[in-house]
């Protein structure tokens, strides 16, 4: 599946709803997240639909590697040495958003464990 009805970081891929865009690539786009949980908060999505990082890892595991390096060149490139990559996934660990994306956070001090 390339796109899915519905979905909000496919529009947003598509260019159907803005986003603040700071990175793209070939299979892979990232934008800040609207409610920022840091000075840096991005989003690397793939430009194509899976609902979480399994399901990516296990249809396409070469942008699954590529989420990760579009992370760490957008935490290079904003200055951070230091960052946290999450993949939320299942409403019950607080995934709201059912197409695959990799929270970079950088940019203050982070707890372990985390809420
Ligand atoms: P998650 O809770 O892991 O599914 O993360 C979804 C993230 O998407 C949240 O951090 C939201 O703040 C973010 N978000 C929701 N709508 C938008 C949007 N239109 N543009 C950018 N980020 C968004
Ligand atoms: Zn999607």
């Amino acid at each position: 599946m390339t796109a899915a009805d519905d979905c909000l970081f496919c529009k947003i891929v598509a260019g159907e709803i803005p986003a603040e865009v700071v990175h793209v690539t070939e299979s892979a786009v990232a934008f800040r997240d609207i409610n920022a949980q840091a000075p840096t908060h991005v989003l690397v999505v793939p430009r194509d639909h899976y609902a979480n990082a399994v399901e990516l890892a296990e249809g396409d595991p070469a942008v699954t590697a590529e989420l990760v390096r579009v992370a760490a060149a957008v935490a290079t490139a904003e200055g951070h040495d230091d960052y946290r990559l999450v993949f939320n996934t299942g409403p019950g660990v607080g995934q709201t958003v059912f197409h695959t994306h990799l929270h970079l956070l950088a940019g203050r001090p982070m707890t372990w464990p985390p809420g």
